[in-house]
This record gives C-alpha cells, sequence and structure tokens, in this order.
C-alpha cells in the first residue's frame, strides 16, 4: 500500500508527516520555521528514503495556485520575508522527484475534514482559523477552491463595532480587515494582554464573536456553505462557539431560514481531527497528485 508524504507548513513550525491512503497517520515531526535555507534540509531529509509514493504540502499563503503559471507553487507576498517568492513546489519536486501536491494551509485543513473529519457528509463546506492570522478554506463541490490564486477571506473588510477601543486593526494592508480586528494578536493589541489570559472577560468574546459572525455571514451569503467549521488557536475558548452562533443567529435576521440555519449547533461546529486537519489535507494532496501521475490506489 502506497506511503504519502505530508508537509504543514505554518509561520512558526513545519510539520512533516506520513499517512496512508486511510488518512492514518503514521509519523509525524515538527521542525521551527527559519529561513528557506536553514529549514528546507530538515523537510527534505524528513522525506528522503521513505519511498513514499507523493508529497503533498499545505503551505502558508498567499501562493500562486494557478497551474498554468510559471510561479505555480511560489510563495507570493508572505509576511515571512525570507520566504518570499520561494518556490517551495519545484524544490520539493525537483529534490525529491516525486509527485507532489501543493494548496494553502487552511485549503488542506479544510479537504482533511471534508475527507476525513466532520464535513465528510456535505459537499460545499467552509474552514475558518483564527490564531496568528485568520485563514478561510473553502471547498466546493468536494475539491478546494482556488480561482485567481485562493480566498483570503481574512482579509475582508469588517463593519466596526462602535465601541471597539481598538483605534486601528493589526492588519499591515488593511485597517478594517478581519484578521487586522479579530486575529489572536488583535486581541492582544486590543485588551493588552494575550488572549489566552483573557479568558474571564466577558467583553473581549463578545467583541471577537461580532466580528467572526460578520464574516461567517458574508461566506453564508457569498458561498452558501453547508457546514463552517471553525479552527484555531482563538478557538480554543470554549465560550466562543455559542457566543458565535447566537451572533451569526441575530446578525442574519431571519433572511436565510430553514436548510442548516435552523440547527446552528450542527452548522457551525468545531474542528474533529484534533490537530492532524491539516497534515491529513496534505495526504489527500499527496494522494491527489499521485493519481494524477498515474498511480494506482
Ligand atoms: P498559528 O496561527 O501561529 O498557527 P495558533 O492557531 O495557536 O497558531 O494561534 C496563535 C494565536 O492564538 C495567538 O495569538 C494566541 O494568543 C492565540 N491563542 C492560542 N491559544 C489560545 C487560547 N487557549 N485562548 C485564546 N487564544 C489563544
Ligand atoms: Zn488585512
Amino acid at each position: 500500500m502506497p506511503l504519502f508524504g505530508a508537509l504543514e507548513a505554518g509561520g512558526t513550525k513545519m510539520v512533516c508527516a506520513v499517512g496512508n491512503a486511510q488518512g492514518k497517520i503514521l509519523d509525524r515531526v515538527s521542525i521551527p520555521t527559519r529561513t528557506p535555507e536553514e529549514t528546507m534540509p530538515g523537510l527534505l531529509n524528513y522525506f528522503r528514503g521513505k519511498d513514499l509514493a507523493a508529497i503533498g504540502i499545505g503551505c502558508f499563503g498567499p501562493i500562486d495556485l494557478d497551474r498554468r503559471s510559471p510561479g505555480y507553487g511560489t510563495i507570493m507576498s508572505s509576511p515571512k520575508l525570507s520566504w518570499r517568492n520561494f518556490a517551495i513546489l519545484r524544490r520539493f519536486q525537483e529534490e525529491l522527484d516525486l509527485p507532489v501536491g501543493i494548496d494553502t494551509d487552511v485549503n488542506a485543513a479544510a479537504l482533511g475534514e471534508a475527507v476525513w473529519g466532520c464535513t465528510r457528509e456535505v459537499s460545499n463546506s467552509i474552514y475558518i482559523t483564527v490564531g496568528t492570522g485568520v485563514g478561510l478554506g473553502v471547498i466546493i463541490n468536494g475539491r478546494p477552491y482556488h480561482g485567481m490564486i485562493h480566498p483570503e477571506g481574512g482579509h475582508i473588510f469588517m463593519d466596526r463595532r462602535p465601541d471597539d477601543p481598538m483605534v486601528r486593526g493589526v492588519c499591515p494592508y488593511h485597517p478594517n480587515c478581519l484578521e487586522g480586528l479579530a486575529s489572536g494578536p488583535a486581541i492582544e493589541r486590543r485588551w493588552g494582554r494575550k488572549a489566552e489570559e483573557l479568558a474571564d472577560c466577558t467583553a473581549v468574546w463578545e467583541m471577537e464573536a461580532y466580528y467572526m459572525a460578520q464574516a461567517i455571514c458574508s461566506y453564508i451569503m457569498m458561498i452558501s456553505p453547508e457546514r463552517i467549521i471553525l479552527g484555531g488557536g482563538v478557538m480554543h475558548q470554549e465560550q466562543m462557539l455559542p457566543l458565535v452562533r447566537r451572533e451569526v443567529h441575530r446578525q442574519l435576521r431571519g433572511y436565510i431560514q430553514g436548510k442548516g440555519l435552523d440547527d446552528l449547533d450542527n452548522y457551525i461546529v468545531p474542528v474533529s481531527l484534533g490537530d492532524n486537519q491539516g497534515v491529513m489535507g496534505a495526504v489527500k494532496l499527496a494522494m491527489d497528485a499521485y493519481a494524477e501521475n498515474g498511480g494506482a490506489l
């Protein structure tokens, strides 16, 4: 049975794993993210000699995902400057001589959940992660959606809550985008303490749920997902999910009724694969790259 390599490339750590076609993760290590010159040899070494059929990469973005483009699989305007313009896909293909699939980290996580997790019974779903940044993965008809490059749903523009004490969001590009107002660093800037130390402050989570719900209402209107997954460090706050559901209900104002929206507990859900949805999605990307190259699963 073929084995697949999976890389979840993040701004702080690189998670390397080996999995099979059932999505079972057989091995997993984490390597700190430094510059490409410092980090790539360790990643390549991990995957070498493991008799892999293909590799899948879920990578921080933005990434060029236009298959017709000469820059396909290249990291674009990343805030991690040393990774900017790094052709990560090509480097893996050349060094390992294997089929390699690539997508964004959030599309990979959305895909892992869609194939093996809590969105496997629907065809259209979204995955929102709220951590150091805010990311949006979109699955349409069972496949990650790309378009021009891929959605950047963390950077949609918000109506500010009138009582928001933060003057400007933390995103260097946009004063009022979702990531700038609702990421972990935004919470820290607004309230002067780390998000994980603010569990008992009701105002913090009501403000957070207000912005998350506003974004979710926009995603519902535009994408019409059949289920929505919320993940990332900030969502470890257990009070968040009920608050977000309540705010979504309030902000939608009954405009869409029936369907999943009658049962928000089953419509807006937490992650179901623990910490593995990203690498499991990367395994699926590897399986697809293998099949595209004539491999039999
Ligand atoms: P990353 O986005 O870097 O992959 P995380 O998803 O863990 O990693 O996001 C880190 C951010 O989430 C930080 O801003 C941190 O303050 C926040 N965070 C992590 N754990 C919690 C928690 N239990 N409660 C609230 N915020 C948290
Ligand atoms: Zn922004």
